[in-house]
């Protein structure tokens, strides 16, 4: 898709004038990307048709793939949502506002374009305070998918958006970097028992010890795709074919691609550096062990490598529980091949 309506983009820092500013955008039906816990967020008023079809453009999103809705407080959850059941209420509770988003049945409120068509609405309240405030002063619910182009690495910082959609979009809020790195968990209220269908910043665990069972989604499975579309196209991709390698098959790979002439970039565990990158690897980016910081570099580390215009990003495994299941599932649709 070509994209030709060019706008001069605001960058303003997320103090109290930005946000005030960033509210009055949101409120006539403009785009403005601001941060969240996760990562960076393009809103828009969520029950405004035309400024939610704006969203779809400027990231060039295919119109099925319903956006997230961001709330202030829970009690607004009963404006977009109806039948929400006491577990609901109880997530709510413990998780927000925090990175867990909830998909229940819609109300007429919410517009088709913003859901995606479906009848369902997923909905969070977020936890930084720059994106509340920014909902409370607009005073709408905010539709807001990650601020990058479909399909490129989520940003994590404002110079991410800037590069993804800047001429785009009306205003960006810089904020710094953002904490978590990854996107909510998608929790889907609709079936018994509730199922997750994108690993997030809440994990698994967490919402067992609160809900007893929970399913998670298997993204290969066809059924993935009526039940959380975004999860069907290749996703958070650089423009370098990346390659998830088993610890111990690391070097192996690197070496073999290295013969075949290849520009490489490396991501491993801190402490499991290459013992002699030959020159044909451009980068090894060293990669923290503590799951929440290796979450909070993903993204960027991946822009970095692109950046420096390897054909190759060769990651190393970790493990796939706690916070490892989302970096896990984004590094494998970093990878396709859904999509490539
Ligand atoms: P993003 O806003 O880019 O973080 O992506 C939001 C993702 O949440 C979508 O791609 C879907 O996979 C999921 N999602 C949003 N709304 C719904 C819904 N109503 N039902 C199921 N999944 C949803
Ligand atoms: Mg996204």
């Amino acid at each position: 898709m070509n994209y030709n309506h060019r706008v001069r983009t605001e960058i303003l820092r997320a103090d109290d004038p930005g946000i005030v500013r960033a509210a009055e955008v949101i409120r006539s039906g403009g785009l403005v990307a601001f941060p969240t816990e996760t990562v960076y967020g393009l809103g828009a008023d969520a029950l405004n048709e035309d400024a939610v079809r704006k969203v779809f453009i400027a990231k060039e999103r295919p119109r099925d793939d319903p956006l997230i809705v961001h709330i202030a407080r829970a009690q607004q959850l009963a404006l977009l949502a109806r039948h929400i059941p006491p577990r609901a209420w109880n997530l709510a509770e413990r998780f927000w506002p925090g990175p867990l988003t909830l998909v229940l049945p819609k109300t007429e409120r919410v517009p088709a374009v913003t859901t995606g068509g479906l009848d369902t609405v997923a909905v969070r309240a977020p936890a930084h305070p720059v994106a509340k405030k920014l909902i409370e002063r607009s005073g709408c619910p905010i539709a807001a998918p990650s601020a990058n182009r479909f399909g490129r690495p989520s940003p994590t910082t404002a110079q991410h958006v800037v590069e993804d959609l800047d001429g785009r979009i009306d205003l960006i809020l810089d904020g710094g970097p953002t904490a978590i790195g990854v996107e909510s968990t998608v929790l889907d209220l609709t079936q018994e028992p509730p199922m997750i269908l994108r690993p997030g910043g809440v994990t698994l665990e967490e919402l067992q010890e609160v809900m007893g069972e929970v399913r998670l989604l298997n993204s290969s499975d066809s059924e993935a795709a009526k039940r959380s579309p975004g999860t069907r196209w290749r996703h958070y991709a650089p423009r370098a074919k990346l390659i998830l390698a088993e610890p111990a098959e690391l070097e192996k790979i690197v070496t073999r691609l290295q013969e075949r002439g290849q520009r490489i970039g490396v991501m491993v565990r801190q402490g499991r550096l290459l013992c002699s990158p030959a020159p044909s690897v451009l980068s090894v980016i060293p990669m923290p062990s503590a799951l929440s910081e290796y979450a909070r570099r993903l993204f960027a580390a991946l822009r970095e490598l692109d950046a420096q215009g390897v054909d190759v990003i060769v990651v190393e495994k970790i493990e796939e529980r706690g916070l490892g299941r989302a970096i896990m599932d984004r590094l494998r649709r970093a990878g396709g091949p859904e999509g490539t």
